[in-house]
């Protein structure tokens, strides 16, 4: 333990279990000091969320879909009478219908665009517009995102249309946000098991593709993507804003497997 984040306070959005990489990033904060409060969808993840928020000193521990704004007004305005202020914001939400996170992208509906899309990337603008308010001091956000939204990755369709959407938005927000010295940054996480991460078709192909292919021949650990959140988040990196960190063990570098691999 030491006191990176000591005296600072934020808001933890996205845990479903301890495989949720929110959880991953709340660790981190937690084990550097930080006050925490967390957000869940719906009374099943509530049951699951509780020990874990209790078992790292939070005792807030508000509903939220982000499909029902009211919710999301309500989550930052118990923060404003519970705190005053905060400092940072972690939102690691996504979703479409696994139906469509299989065979082609030209099939997406409308239906699902729009929900997917209002889900896994407006949600994140709406987040930041009401937390901005409440970072008094400055303040940090962050998002997660796949490099399925600059390279086709089989399967992730709609979800990498959205990704890209999420990414840009990051761009502006941090533009948007910045003279008040609050950053805006995502992280391009590698392929994680994790609820959100097996709606992927075929997303055992994907994690073993990058164990053979990766720079670091491996895929990343909760640990090592909560160590970013907890970079981005604290004043360690002070100076960057609109910033899209790949935590990927490097596989967004490669082009082309080795010739040799590729024999195998
Ligand atoms: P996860 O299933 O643990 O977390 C997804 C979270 O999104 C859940 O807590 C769920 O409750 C929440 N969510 C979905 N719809 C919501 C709604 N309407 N309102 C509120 N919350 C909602 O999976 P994860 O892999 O930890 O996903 C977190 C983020 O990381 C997502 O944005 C995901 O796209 C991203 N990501 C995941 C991977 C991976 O391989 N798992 C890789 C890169 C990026």
């Amino acid at each position: 333990t030491n006191s990176l984040m000591a005296g600072r306070r934020g808001l933890i959005m996205g845990v479903a279990n301890d495989h949720s990489i929110a959880w991953g990033i709340a660790q981190q904060l937690h084990r550097h000091g930080a006050e925490l409060a967390f957000t869940y969808q719906g009374e099943a993840f509530g049951k699951r969320v509780k020990p874990l928020a209790e078992s790292v000193g939070s005792s807030m521990l508000l509903p939220c879909d982000v499909e029902d704004i009211g919710t999301v007004d309500a989550v930052f305005e118990e923060l404003r009478k519970g705190w005053g202020s905060i400092d940072f914001v972690v939102h690691a939400i996504a979703f479409s219908d696994k139906n469509e996170l299989k065979g082609k992208y030209a099939d997406t509906t409308r239906e699902n665009f729009i929900r997917t899309m209002v889900i896994s990337c407006f949600s994140f603008t709406e987040i930041a517009k009401r937390a901005a308010p409440l970072m008094t001091n400055g303040g940090s956000l962050i998002t997660l995102t796949y490099g399925g939204s600059v390279r086709v990755m089989p399967n992730y369709n709609v979800m990498g249309v959205a990704k890209a959407a999420l990414e840009s938005s990051v761009r502006y927000l941090a533009a948007d946000y910045g003279p008040q010295g609050i950053r805006v940054n995502a992280i391009s996480a590698g392929p994680m098991r994790t609820l959100a991460g097996a709606g992927i078709g075929d997303a055992r192909a994907m994690f073993s593709y990058q164990q053979d292919h990766a720079p670091l021949r491996r895929t990343i650990t909760l640990e090592e993507v909560g160590g970013a959140g907890l970079y981005l988040l604290s004043p360690l990196s002070g100076g960057v804003t609109g910033e899209i960190h790949y935590v990927d063990s490097g596989y967004n570098i490669i082009s082309m497997p080795r010739p040799e691999d590729l024999k195998q």
